[in-house]
């Protein structure tokens, strides 16, 4: 997977500023913030998007979610944040490497949902 960016961010080959690392996660953040807190959440296994999580990869996708109490508080998101995932390139998916992106600092505005 040489040629997907962030499986390069995770080996290192590409700069990044990681902000957590276990076995299974890689976290660092985004180039483009879109609010003070911004940071990339992804499975060190690739997978493109949403639409390939399954059985075989629950433990990484899990462990994505797992990272975020410790992540959110390292970054001091105690009045909240929000998790997001574009799936697909009508979502605006532009990585394709699974990733959630954890934004926060600030209070949101506009919801979709
Ligand atoms: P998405 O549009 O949901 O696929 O999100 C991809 C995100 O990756 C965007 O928010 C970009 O700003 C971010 N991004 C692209 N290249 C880099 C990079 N080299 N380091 C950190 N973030 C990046
Ligand atoms: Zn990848």
């Amino acid at each position: 997977m040489n040629d997907c960016l962030f499986c390069r961010i995770i080996a290192g080959d590409i700069p990044s500023t990681k902000v957590y690392e276990d076995d299974k996660v890689f976290a660092f953040r985004d180039i483009n913030p879109q609010a003070p807190v911004h940071v990339l959440i992804v499975p060190k296994k690739h997978l493109a998007s949403a639409n390939e999580i399954g059985e075989d990869n629950l433990g990484d996708v899990a462990a994505c979610f797992a990272a975020v109490p410790q992540i959110a508080a390292s970054e001091g998101l105690s009045e909240g944040y929000r998790i997001i995932n574009n799936c697909g390139a009508a979502a605006g998916q532009t990585v394709m490497h699974l990733h959630f992106h954890l934004i926060g600092g600030r209070t949101l505005g506009e919801k979709i949902i």
